[in-house]
């Protein structure tokens, strides 16, 4: 009888016994669209989603809110005439989508089954997510050297975002660190910006495109510096917060070490999409970036929609993102409404 109420409510509880005796309960959780990632995208979705009355249920994953609650200042989101924290920002998104009637649970899905409808997602919890329509919204990390220095000082002069980031150094210097196509770009980008780049690099040319590279040979105020590997960012401690002054480096061929005085580091070493779930069951490009029609959000895969940077290796920026995510709710919604109406194909 309480498993069939519990069933009514959109979820079944199965209790099972350990060998120590503690009782585990595991849930099935059901819902028209289930929506993976509490980034900017995801919540997105679910704010659109939600008013659509779909009921949307949001899990949240190992990082709530997503890249934006690693950084600090934002902006260049609309609708904000002075900067505001990356953290706020999405504790506001958050509170909107649960106003507007999401289910947000806290949990990160470790498998997932999409060869068959509805879809059926396993949590770190053991709980189960059954749905028949899904947006993908798990966004993807920015690659970290991992040097001492780098993370305490993210926000405060370290960063991986250039067009994001970027403003806050003009007429500054600055250290780009890597030796890529991201690594090149966001060189260009800055010395837009900035005083001074210099460009720090562990081999002896870059792997960038060649276009690129003549682009950014011919800028004034950009300095190359080869065969240097990065070993700490350095913080100036004098002021309130610790703030970034300068990196410890190394001359990878004669061992030299020396340092190099700037205001503000990006690391450029690429992003890796957080899409290892889904590999071999969703179409994918060679960087394992979740393939989308053109002008929309649909895989490979009915039903199942992707939103954000999860599927976005250009713009990576949080208004995309939500945008994005817009589009994927009001696709999955379309979807929803053809297969009640019996003619899912179509959708
Ligand atoms: C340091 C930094 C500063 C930035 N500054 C700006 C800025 O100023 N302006 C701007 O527009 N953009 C900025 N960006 C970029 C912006 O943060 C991203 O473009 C945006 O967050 C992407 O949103 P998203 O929703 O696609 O994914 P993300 O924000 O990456 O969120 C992904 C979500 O998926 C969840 N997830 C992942 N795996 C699972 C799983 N297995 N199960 C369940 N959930 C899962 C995570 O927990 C997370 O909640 C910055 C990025 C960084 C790193």
């Amino acid at each position: 009888m309480a498993r069939q109420r519990l069933a009514r409510k959109g979820r079944l509880a199965d209790i099972s016994k350990t060998n120590t005796g503690v009782q585990i309960v595991a849930e099935t959780f059901q819902s028209k669209l289930l929506i993976l990632g509490a980034g900017p995208a995801g919540y997105t979705a679910a704010i659109y989603a939600a008013r659509a009355g779909l009921s949307p249920l949001l899990v949240a994953g190992m990082q709530p809110g997503g890249q934006l609650t690693i950084t600090t200042d934002v902006e260049n989101y609309p609708g904000f005439a002075e900067a505001v924290q990356g953290p706020w920002l999405m504790d506001q998104m958050a509170a909107q989508a649960t106003h507007c009637g999401t289910k947000v649970v806290q949990d990160v899905i470790t498998s997932i089954d999409l060869s068959r409808r509805p879809f059926r997602a396993v949590g770190d919890s053991g709980d189960v997510y059954v749905a028949d329509a899904l947006v993908i919204a798990t966004g993807a990390q920015a690659r970290w050297l991992g040097i001492p220095g780098e993370k305490e000082l993210g926000g405060f002069g370290v960063s991986a975002c250039a067009t994001c980031d970027g403003f806050f150094y003009r007429g500054k210097d600055v250290a780009v660190i890597g030796g890529g196509n991201s690594a090149t770009e966001e060189a260009l980008y800055l010395s837009n910006l900035a005083r001074h780049v210099t460009l720090i690099h562990r081999r002896d040319s870059l792997r960038s495109e060649k276009i690129l590279q003549q682009r950014l040979f011919a800028k004034p105020n950009v300095s190359i510096m080869w065969n240097t590997l990065t070993e700490e960012v350095l913080a100036d401690t004098s002021g309130r917060m610790p703030v970034a002054r300068g990196l410890a480096l190394r001359d990878r061929l004669t061992g030299e070490a020396r340092e190099l005085k700037v205001d503000g580091v990006f690391v450029a070493i690429g992003h890796s999409p957080a899409t290892a779930l889904f590999q071999g069951q969703i179409a994918m490009d060679a960087e394992f970036y979740i393939e989308t029609t053109p002008g929309s959000t649909r895989t490979s895969i009915p039903g199942v929609f992707a939103a954000g940077d999860v599927q976005d290796k250009i713009y990576r920026q949080a208004v995309t993102a939500a945008g994005t995510g817009c589009m994927a709710a009001l696709e999955a919604e379309k979807y929803l409404a053809a297969l009640e109406a019996g003619h899912a194909a179509a959708a």
